[in-house]
This record gives C-alpha cells, sequence and structure tokens, in this order.
C-alpha cells in the first residue's frame, strides 16, 4: 500500500519576507523543505509547516533586526548606549573625554566601542568591502589595527580616499 503524502504547492506565495521558490525534499520529520528567497537577499530551506503557520517568516534577518530594534526601543539600554559617561577605555579613560564624533563613541574614526561584548571594534570598508573588522579587548588594540590597515590600503592618500571615496566614514 502507497501512503500518498500531500504536498502543498506554495510556489510563489509570500510568507513575510519570504517567497517560496521551489520544493526542497523533505525534512527528516517528513515536512515539505521549500528553497525561499528572502527579501534581504538569502535564500533559505525551510519547513513548509512553519511558512504556513507563521512561525518561519524570514531568512533570520527578521529575528536579528527585531532584536536589534528592541535594543533601541528598550529605554534603559538606549540610555546606557547614549550616556557617554557610562563608557571608559581599558585603559581607565572615559570615553567621553576622548569622543569627538556623536556617531562614534571612540573618537578615532573606524573604532567604536561594543556594549554588549565590552570590547572595542576596529573596521574599514573599502570599495564596499570590509577589510578589517575585528574586536580588541583594548581602545588602543583596535586604533593600532586600524591604523595599520589604513596605512596599507591608502598610505599617504588616505585623507583625500576616506572623503572621495567613503561616504559612510567607517
Ligand atoms: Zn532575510
Amino acid at each position: 500500500m502507497v501512503v500518498f503524502v500531500m504536498t502543498i504547492d506554495i510556489t510563489g506565495q509570500k510568507f513575510g519576507r519570504l517567497v517560496a521558490i521551489e520544493r526542497h525534499g523533505r525534512a527528516k520529520n517528513g515536512n515539505a523543505l521549500w528553497l525561499c528567497q528572502c527579501c534581504c537577499g538569502n535564500t533559505t530551506i525551510v519547513e513548509s509547516y512553519g511558512l504556513r503557520h507563521g512561525t518561519t517568516r524570514s531568512c533570520g534577518c527578521l529575528r536579528s533586526e527585531t532584536s536589534s530594534q528592541a535594543i533601541k526601543t528598550n529605554k534603559k539600554t538606549a540610555i546606557n548606549i547614549g550616556n557617554k559617561n557610562n563608557l571608559w577605555t581599558a585603559d581607565g579613560v572615559p570615553v567621553s573625554s576622548i569622543s569627538l564624533s556623536k556617531r562614534n563613541h571612540s573618537g578615532v574614526t573606524g573604532v567604536t566601542y561594543l556594549v554588549d561584548t565590552d570590547s572595542w571594534q576596529a573596521r574599514m570598508m573599502v570599495k564596499g568591502r570590509y577589510v578589517l573588522l575585528k574586536s580588541f579587548a583594548t581602545f588602543q588594540e583596535a586604533v593600532t589595527a586600524r591604523k595599520i590597515v589604513e596605512q596599507q590600503y591608502f598610505g599617504s592618500n588616505l585623507q583625500q580616499n576616506m572623503t572621495e571615496k567613503n561616504p559612510f566614514n567607517l
């Protein structure tokens, strides 16, 4: 006797941020799997059950956005993030004394204090790609890493390149 498991065709249907593209076999539990395109650009393979029941609504980007949104809207957290007086560098220097820009807590371009992990992140983007994205325990380490990469990529043309080619000021 053959048992037919009914498969509902959801090709092209939208579920939150996902659009079902094609069937992608079956999960071990028997649920149909679907390849979906997320509106963020990612593709993901999920169970149709989760799609049809509204528990799967993105490739995962929705959840991470929601949690960062929660941080912004949580008053206590927002106050702590906004108040530079609460931040101190590893050397014991209050961040407020070295802050130059409202957009970044450190005052050094490309170096940002991460409240969540109590670390300093050095970043540098060249032509839309991060050539440096790393966290350090101390402010000094992050600044040094950033300076080294700056030298590698820009050398003496740093100022010109930063203003003309990097509108994000990273
Ligand atoms: Zn997504």
